[in-house]
């Protein structure tokens, strides 16, 4: 068996269960050994009766010394009930719906229970246990089994046999990519032991060093990545954008004054351009900071000394709009702003494309596809990406690499634990603008139960009638385009019969063209539609500064970073903004979450706050940071091992900036199958 082989072709797995494989993300037997185990069930640990623990999962081997009771429960389910000892005491067990045993369970057996003990009075119980006889095939009692991520359809047992089919038979084990020096220096166990023990320890010192060895591996690949990356940067050149002072006066002819933090970052990022070397910048800053204009300050002063700037967003709406503000910000100085989307016929592309190439277009906007490899720029000196948590580590190097010679500056609004930051954007500078343009009125921000709906929609009504604009983010439904469409349109028409019939009303959502899209929030923003009612397609940078209130529905639902993003929506005109969520449940975690949100407006404060809240499973597990998804390790619980790993990559790469010594070719190797881009950029 092979690593590339396909998971087809493993013993007891065939087309019907490789199809389950595939939901897990596993298609090759290198995919099934990379597919860790979330947890173990700890079989090796036996006990007599006398001595359990209530809480505990434990095998304990006793024989029947009851009759066994048969009976419906009170839902029409089958219970068998029956007691065991091991002459230290008695184990009562109850089993639910497993009629298969009902003719099995003999007097004369010993078996073995695994199970979690639980104790009413005086009495130990498990309920549902594992039951085996000790002499049956392949008996588990006694082992530690790896628990993994599983898939309806698809059990543990099925995984496990696949996952050691695959340890028993593999040919080509994972290269050894860590030298002696490093695996001593470390204490790390060797590569093919650490793969065999995460699956199958025989013990639990066992499991920790392979697991010690797997969360290094990977921490260092990431690490040794993006250093790589950034050197790989800095030894190219990029245009130098001499002339920075003719900023100056694009400031001036805005229509407000920049803020002290804007002017901070425009200076940082002139002082970048200015060189040869490639800038590589983040620019973090809250919802509403005024990012967009910092950004256009760069431009102008590309344009301003010939050269070409690029302007990305995450989505096609998104990017209509910088398209529109770019466009009325250097309308009056006569710089020629293009935008490339989807939508387009092709004709029109053709053209567009005809102006990017020819350096008559100066700045052009649109999604990310403006830098595959199809558009061709005459000059391009500056790449803007724009809400970059929505792209990751791996995205951002193919941008930066297919455009090596090019400044980048990616903006983004999700602030992250420093010591994150640190490894995440790694082969950035990161600027902060830590204040809002003045004047801004607070958001007011108040959380409802459903109770208060009718009085929600009448106050959104009054406004409506003064002219004002206002968001309903529609329930959270599953994440299936179908269904989403239709629960967004139920939802428009609950929405229109509470509303006065004057009122326009019009829905946004995933399944939409973007160029249905695209005529709706043109509509909205022209403020020929009065309420828009979307999912979270609205949640990034959308600016429309007559709406005036965010009606969350199922807010519980959302997490806080999340929710700040909506409410970002409103508070940039001159009107008080109102964010108002409905809230199905009010417990614990949600009630804690609203307050939150009710208290502040500061995107710092909530990023931690949600971190807190959350706990850092889920708060790293979401995408929206764009931080990488790690396979074992966890950056929150390893911080450690973070750090030494960070000590490592940095001694290699001081040696070797770009992995090309012949001592690191297994190294180079490890990093190129996990960063594809990193690889086709270095041979
Ligand atoms: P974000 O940082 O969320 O991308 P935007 O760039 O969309 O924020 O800016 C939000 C709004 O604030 C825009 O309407 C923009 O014109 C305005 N704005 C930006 N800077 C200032 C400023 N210094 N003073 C007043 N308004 C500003
Ligand atoms: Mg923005």
């Amino acid at each position: 068996m092979k690593l590339s082989d396909d998971i087809r072709y493993i013993k007891g797995v065939g087309e019907k269960r490789a199809a389950l494989f595939h939901k897990l993300g596993i298609f090759k037997v290198r995919d099934l050994l990379y597919h860790f185990p979330r947890g173990y069930e700890d079989r090796s640990l036996v006990k007599e009766i006398a001595d359990l623990v209530p809480e505990e999962s434990v095998c304990v081997k006793a024989s029947l010394v009851s009759g066994v009771r048969n009976f419906r429960g009170r839902s029409g389910t089958q219970v068998m009930q029956a007691s065991f000892s091991d002459g230290t005491g008695v184990l009562k067990v109850t089993w639910f719906n497993a009629g298969y045993l009902k003719n099995t369970l003999r007097s004369d057996v010993l078996y073995t229970l695994y199970g979690k003990v639980s104790k009413k009075g005086t009495m130990f119980e498990m309920t549902n246990p594992v039951l085996e006889t000790p002499e049956k095939e392949g008996a588990q009692s006694g082992k530690i089994l790896p628990v993994y991520p599983a898939t309806a359809g698809l059990s543990q047992k099925n995984i496990r046999e696949a996952a050691e089919n695959i340890l028993r038979q593999l040919e080509d084990y994972p290269e050894e990519f860590l030298s002696e020096e490093l695996r001593q220096a470390y204490q790390l166990v060797d590569l093919q032991k650490a793969l065999v023990d995460v699956h199958m320890p025989e013990s639990f010192p066992d499991f920790e060093a392979a697991r010690k060895r797997l969360v290094f591996d990977e921490f260092l690949i990431l690490q040794l990545g993006i250093g790589s990356f950034k050197k790989y940067r800095q030894s190219h050149s990029a245009p130098v954008i001499r002339d920075v002072k003719c900023i100056a006066a694009f400031a001036e002819g805005l229509p407000y004054a920049l803020t002290g933090a804007q002017k901070r970052v425009i200076n940082e990022i002139s002082a970048d351009i200015r060189k040869n070397i490639p800038m590589n910048r983040l620019v973090q800053g809250d919802v509403g900071s005024g990012k967009t204009v910092v950004a256009a300050a760069a431009m102008f002063a590309a344009a301003r000394n010939g050269y070409q700037s690029a302007m990305m967003a995450p989505t096609e709406i998104l990017a209509e709009q910088h398209y529109q503000s770019l466009c009325n910000l250097f309308a009056p100085w006569g710089i020629p702003v293009v935008l490339l989307n989807g939508s387009q016929g092709v004709k029109e592309r053709r053209e567009i494309m005809e102006k990017i190439r020819s350096g008559e277009a100066k700045i052009a906007v649109g999604t990310h596809a403006l830098i595959s490899d199809k558009v061709e720029f005459y000059n391009l000196a500056l790449a803007i990406t724009d809400e970059q948590h929505r792209f990751g580590v791996e995205q951002r190097m193919a941008l930066a690499g297919k455009n090596e010679d090019t400044h980048a500056l990616i903006m983004t609004a999700t602030p992250i634990p420093r010591t994150l930051s640190l490894v995440i954007y790694g082969d950035l500078d990161v600027s902060v603008i830590d204040e809002l343009p003045p004047g801004r009125k607070e958001i007011k921000t108040m959380a409802f139960t459903e109770k208060k709906r009718r009085e929600i929609y009448a106050f959104v009504a009054g406004h409506i009638q003064k002219g004002r604009q206002a968001y309903f983010i529609c329930p959270l439904v599953e994440e299936s385009e179908v269904i989403e469409a239709k629960a967004v349109t139920d939802y428009v028409d609950k929405v229109r019969e509470e509303l006065p019939k004057s009122v326009s009303v019009a829905a946004l959502h995933g399944k939409m063209k973007a160029a249905e899209k695209e005529e709706v929030m043109h509509r909205f923003a022209e403020g020929k539609i009065d309420v828009l009612v979307s999912t979270t397609v609205v949640e990034v940078g959308v600016d429309v500064p007559n709406a005036n209130i965010i009606v969350i529905e199922n807010a519980e639902r959302f997490g806080l970073s999340q929710l700040h993003q909506l409410r970002g929506r409103v508070g940039r005109g001159k009107e008080q903004s109102f964010c108002l969520m409905i809230c199905q449940s009010t417990g614990g975690l949600a009630a804690e979450r609203m307050k939150v949100m009710c208290e502040t407006n500061d995107g710092f404060v909530i990023s931690e706050k949600d971190l807190q809240l959350r706990g850092p499973g889920e708060f790293f597990g979401t995408r929206q940071h764009g931080v990488p998804e790690m396979q074992i390790g966890n950056f929150f619980t390893d911080m450690d091992m973070l750090a030494v790993t960070q000590q490592a990559a940095q001694t290699i790469l001081r040696r070797d900036p770009l992995l090309s010594l012949p001592e690191n070719a297994a190294l180079k190797r490890t990093v190129s199958l996990k960063f594809e881009q990193f690889g086709s950029m270095l041979n």
